[in-house]
C-alpha cells in the first residue's frame, strides 16, 4: 500500500496483536476498520512515541502535501475528514467506503491517551457514585 499524503510505501508494524501501516516518510498511519478500537481497548500507549524511538523522525516532507487524499486501501475512494469524539475531538481522514483511517503524526498517540482519560472520568463517577450512594445509607 502507498501512503495516501505522500505516496512513500507503508511499512506493516505489529503493535499490540494489530497490524498498522506506518509512512516513514512523512511518519503518518494507516490503520484498518476496528484497529483503532482494538488499540484503545488493549490501553497502549504512546504507540507513535514508542516508533519514532525505534524509526527515528523523519525529516519534515517538503513541499505542502495538504491536498484531496485517496484511501491506501481501496484506491478509488477518497477520504473524507471526520472528527473522533470522545474526549476531545481529534481530526482524522476515514475511507467511506472501507472505513479505514489515515492518521497524521500524533492522531493516535492522542486518541490512545484520550482512551485513558475517558477510563478514568468513568472511574471517577462510578467512585462518586459509590460514595453518593453511601452518604445516602449513613444519613
Ligand atoms: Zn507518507
Ligand atoms: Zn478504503
Amino acid at each position: 500500500m502507498k501512503c495516501p499524503k505522500c505516496a512513500a510505501l507503508l511499512s506493516p508494524l505489529t503493535t499490540a496483536d494489530v497490524i498498522l501501516d506506518k509512512c516513514h516518510s512523512c511518519d503518518g498511519i494507516w490503520l484498518d476498520y476496528g484497529e483503532l478500537k482494538k488499540l484503545r481497548e488493549s490501553g497502549t500507549q504512546g504507540i507513535e512515541q514508542e516508533l519514532e524511538n525505534q524509526f527515528g523522525n523523519p525529516a519534515a516532507p517538503m513541499q505542502n502535501l495538504d491536498g484531496y487524499l485517496r484511501c491506501p486501501s481501496c484506491e478509488d475512494s477518497g477520504l473524507r475528514t471526520i472528527y473522533v469524539s470522545y474526549v476531545k475531538p481529534v481530526r482524522v481522514d476515514r475511507c467511506p467506503s472501507c472505513y479505514g483511517m489515515w492518521l497524521e503524526k500524533n492522531e493516535l498517540d492522542t486518541l490512545l491517551l484520550d482512551k485513558q482519560q475517558l477510563d478514568n472520568i468513568k472511574v471517577e463517577k462510578s467512585l462518586k457514585d459509590l460514595l453518593v450512594g453511601l452518604v445516602k445509607k449513613l444519613r
